[in-house]
């Protein structure tokens, strides 16, 4: 890979989350491990937190770790682009659970929709929250006509409003005619992920949880009828642990770390754009992202300034800087009128896939989890989190249709995925092809 030339980057150029310009890393109180709690959270991002408040607020002595500062992973990291949620529809998920479970697990993304916005307005969260929708760009023709089909069969009771757009009118919703129409669903929405991060936090430190960062989990041992944990600051016994590390579940949990597959997603910001262009690009501010089997996502920043521009341009690169003339030859691909534009940011984070490409959550040998949202977990971590939390004070409301699934794995697989490198060129290959 080659070093971003220098006339692609601002003189102030961060290789740093766009957000965390807005949002510092948190300075967290200086706070002694304790020797015991009634519940350790391992991770601090929205699945850890939205956990960790729900015990606390339920009369737990609840504490949260994070290797890193809180909110360190892809929480504070995304695209903040919020949608109905899981991977797989009713038709995929129907052959394999049957209609009703199906039905009720489709209607899980629902709720996790639902469920964000009510959070963040009744817990008064100013995190820049706007249902702006969503418009899907067809990449080819097939693509288009897929769409199409998918809004018009929508499955009885789980519609949700949608309508489609063909290429001659796209230029109402996007500024480009790369794309061969695209579909529009008004409901999904845009926030600011690292305000709503600090907003979560702010809360579950009001409860009474003690969030402790840096403060890496080293390793959870069965202990009478809790755990013990070691960790980077000494050790903690509890009832309970809950492993909320998605995409950076390490080997403090290895049997977790063979269900999931960590995928690093990359985006650049660009610096702030004339507003006429920025208008033109996308005219109604919505969250983008495509068709391909290896999407480009994008949006407006908040105030509309800037273009937030992300995909998967590599799989296991850490240095934003290499990732940021790729990701820019991308934009200006779509966007000519972006070729010259300049970048005042590129990052990257890891997100969690699993074999069936459905999110899990629930208890093995004892130990709590819930991850697995496969790079679209805004709405499912917090959501997930808020459940497992519930099912961990024993209440009957935190049941969800995925209790009780599998988590599958396969052979040999113990958490390095070095089959995504020649996965990422072939599905690059056939997104090219008009199949
Ligand atoms: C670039 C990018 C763009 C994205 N865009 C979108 C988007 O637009 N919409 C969407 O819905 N989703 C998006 N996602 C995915 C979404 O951000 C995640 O699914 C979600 O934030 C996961 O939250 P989490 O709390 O489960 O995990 P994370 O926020 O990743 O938190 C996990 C935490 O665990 C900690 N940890 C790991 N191991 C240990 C240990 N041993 N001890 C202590 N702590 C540990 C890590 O330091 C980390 O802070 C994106 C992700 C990335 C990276």
């Amino acid at each position: 890979m080659s070093r971003a030339p220098d006339a692609l980057l601002t003189p102030d150029f961060r290789a740093a989350p766009y957000w965390w310009d807005g949002v510092p890393r948190p300075a967290l109180p200086e706070t002694a491990l304790p020797a015991r709690a009634d519940a350790v959270v391992i991770g601090s991002g929205y699945t850890g937190l939205s956990a960790a408040l729900q015990l606390a607020r339920g009369g737990r002595h609840t504490v949260v770790l994070d290797a890193a500062d809180a909110g360190w992973g892809c929480s504070t990291r995304n695209g903040g682009q919020v949608s109905t949620g899981l991977k797989p529809g009713f038709a995929d998920l129907a052959p394999l659970h049957g209609a009703e479970r199906a039905f009720a697990m489709v209607k899980e993304g629902h709720h996790a929709l639902a469920f964000t916005e009510d959070f963040i307005r009744s817990e008064k969260i100013e995190c820049c929250w706007e249902r702006v929708g969503r418009f899907i760009g067809a990449h080819n023709a097939k693509s288009y006509d897929k769409l199409a089909r998918r809004v018009a069969h929508q499955a009885k009771g789980l519609e949700v409003e949608a309508h489609i757009l063909p290429r001659a009118e796209q230029r109402r919703e996007i500024g480009t005619d790369a794309y061969f129409g695209g579909a529009v669903y008004p409901a999904h929405a845009a926030l600011d992920p690292a305000l709503y991060h600090q907003g979560m936090l702010a809360r579950v430190q009001a409860a009474g949880a003690s969030v402790i960062a840096p403060c890496a989990a080293q390793a959870i041992e069965r202990d009478g009828q809790g755990f013990k944990l070691r960790t980077a600051r000494g050790t903690i016994t509890a009832r309970d642990v809950l492993v909320a590390t998605n995409g950076y579940t390490d080997g403090v949990s290895p049997d977790l770390r063979r269900r999931v597959i960590p995928i690093g997603s990359y985006i650049i910001a660009t610096e702030p754009l004339d507003p006429a262009l920025a208008g033109r690009l996308i005219p109604k501010a919505r969250v983008v992202s495509d068709t391909r089997r290896v999407i480009f996502y994008y949006r407006l920043s908040p105030d509309r300034r800037c273009l937030l521009f992300g995909g998967r341009v590599a799989t296991r690169e850490t240095d934003p800087v290499l990732t940021a003339p790729m990701l820019h030859a991308e934009m200006a691909a779509l966007f000519p009128e972006l070729a010259h534009t300049r970048l005042s940011h590129s990052w990257a984070g890891f997100v969690a896939y699993t074999f069936d490409t459905m999110p899990h959550l629930g208890q093995r040998d004892g130990i709590w989890y819930a991850m697995g949202y496969c790079g679209a977990g805004v709405a499912l971590a917090g959501y997930f989190g808020m459940r497992v939390g519930q099912q961990m004070l024993g209440r009957k409301e935190g049941r969800t249709a995925l209790d009780g699934m599998s988590f599958p794995t396969r052979p040999l697989y113990s958490g390095d995925p070095w089959f995504l490198g020649p996965a990422l060129v072939w599905k690059r290959l056939l997104d090219r092809l008009p199949v």
